[in-house]
């Protein structure tokens, strides 16, 4: 290609929203990752994996055609035979189908969970993106509501793991039956009815189809009229308020603080009975980081036998940006070195090498780089310190004639040290309190 012609070729660039995971930021993802495998074991959820394209009527079918959701942020698109396929927005339905398709809800109980990329097509901003990513919890055939309030515990078990209970709160609302929404709702169109000159353009389409979002509504011009409303909380069936009372004693047992939020209906249809949210104040507008509830009604309206389902899926963005934004990601865990190993000339490369391996070989826990490329002695010892170890280890001449190494400590001032390279092994294990213990 002419040097025009390379200058006029416009660089391709990633789509919009849709970011880059970098190797800077990787250690704080798999930081967050490695707790929430642990989590999950230690209440056993098991781990599935569904796939990232679905049939677009899956998520019609279960989100709800007037949902933000599949009215204006799905990912869309015909495949080569004509299908409609959809990005997922989310994991519910998704998992739900796979559940039923292979048979993993005929007669037993599930606890499972998820992680990956989700699909929306909204305005991207901090927190909020088109590719984005959760972690998800889903359980089939419990009728709680002691499974609502575990799944409620694991959430907060994972906040006390990451140092962010004092900047979360829990708030909670019960949604009640099918039956009982049904004649709240017309309760609440009657209501915004007679109060229709203060709705917006969005509220008033939604007053007939889907008019429990207008309570969502965050337009200031309505905060009366909202405040005003009847509330579900108060049409709620004997069960469902049974059921909302034994919640809440399992969660004052447990010492769970939370607020009740009779306005809480959650973006998608879906939901029945309990619905949560866990918010933090210290991101601004997009300050909710997990989202659940119970949805006994989806597997049926999928084509399934009545199962009953609690789940919840909170944001992983979110999450670690309250966690950088809270400075609460050790060190150690930033930093994918303990050990640097130079080479001081080039000659020295190969037992370099040899020595890299038996340290490996020795310390299965210990992450050594080994210096590759060559370079200045000067710029070796630049990339020591730019890897982030604690400790550089030099071979050169002479020590590969004592069968030595020099130990530099590259983040105090203590004094280099010449080591025998059998006992290096041993003197590394004890001078790293983070390699853990091995025979
Ligand atoms: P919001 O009200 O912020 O739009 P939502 O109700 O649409 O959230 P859910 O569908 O409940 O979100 O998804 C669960 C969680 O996933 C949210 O609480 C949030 O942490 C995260 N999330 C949702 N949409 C996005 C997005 N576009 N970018 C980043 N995170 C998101
Ligand atoms: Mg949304």
């Amino acid at each position: 290609m002419s040097q025009s012609a390379a200058q006029s070729v416009k660089k391709i660039q990633a789509i919009r929203g849709m970011n880059d995971l970098l190797p800077g930021d990787s250690p704080r993802w798999q930081f967050f990752e490695a707790k929430v495998r642990q989590l999950m074991a230690r209440y056993g959820f098991a781990e599935i994996r569904m796939p990232i394209v679905e049939q677009t009527a899956l998520f019609a079918r279960s989100i709800g055609e007037v949902t933000d959701i599949v009215e204006k942020e799905m990912y869309t698109f015909d495949d080569r035979n004509g299908d409609s396929l959809t990005l997922r927005p989310e994991g519910t339905a998704g998992c739900v189908r796979a559940a039923m398709q292979h048979g993993l809800l005929y007669n037993q109980t599930q606890r499972l969970w998820y992680q990956g990329p989700m699909f929306r097509h909204e305005r991207p901003q901090k927190g909020r993106y088109r590719q984005f990513h959760q972690v998800g919890v889903e359980t089939y055939g419990f009728d709680g509501p002691d499974i609502d309030a575990e799944v409620i515990l694991l959430s907060a078990r994972l906040w006390q793991e990451l140092g962010l209970t004092d900047h979360v709160t829990l708030e909670l609302n019960s949604l009640g039956s099918s039956d009982a929404r049904a004649a709240y709702r017309e309760t609440l169109v009657a209501y915004f009815e007679r109060h229709i000159e203060v709705l917006d353009d969005d509220s008033k389409r939604r007053l007939t189809s889907n008019p429990l979002r207008i309570l969502d509504s965050k337009n200031p011009a309505m905060v009366d009229v909202l405040g005003g409303a009847p509330q579900l909380i108060d049409h709620l069936d004997d069960e469902s308020r049974e059921h909302f009372e034994r919640l809440k004693v399992m969660l004052d047992a447990a010492g769970i603080d939370y607020v009740i939020n009779p306005r809480l209906v959650r973006g998608l249809d879906y939901y029945s009975r309990t619905v949560f949210e866990w918010t933090t104040d210290a991101l601004g507008s997009q300050g909710t980081v997990c989202a659940g509830g119970r949805y006994d009604g989806l597997v049926e309206q999928l084509g399934g036998k009545p199962t009953p389902a609690v789940g919840f899926a909170m944001g992983i963005e979110r999450l670690i940006l309250l966690l950088d934004t809270l400075d609460l990601v050790p060190d150690e865990a930033l930093f994918g070195c303990d050990v640097y190993l130079v080479p001081m000339d080039d000659a020295s490369s190969p037992a370099a090498l040899t020595l890299a391996e038996q340290l490996r070989e020795a310390l299965p826990e210990l992450r050594l780089t080994l210096h590759c490329g060559g370079g200045s002695f000067k710029s070796r010892m630049k990339k020591a310190d730019k890897s982030g170890a604690t400790l550089a280890l030099l071979l050169g001449e002479n020590e590969r004639r004592e069968q030595a190494v020099t130990l530099k400590f590259l983040r105090d001032a203590r004094d280099q040290q010449q080591l025998s390279q059998r006992e290096l092994a041993d003197a590394l294990n004890t001078l790293l309190s983070n390699v853990a213990d091995t025979p």
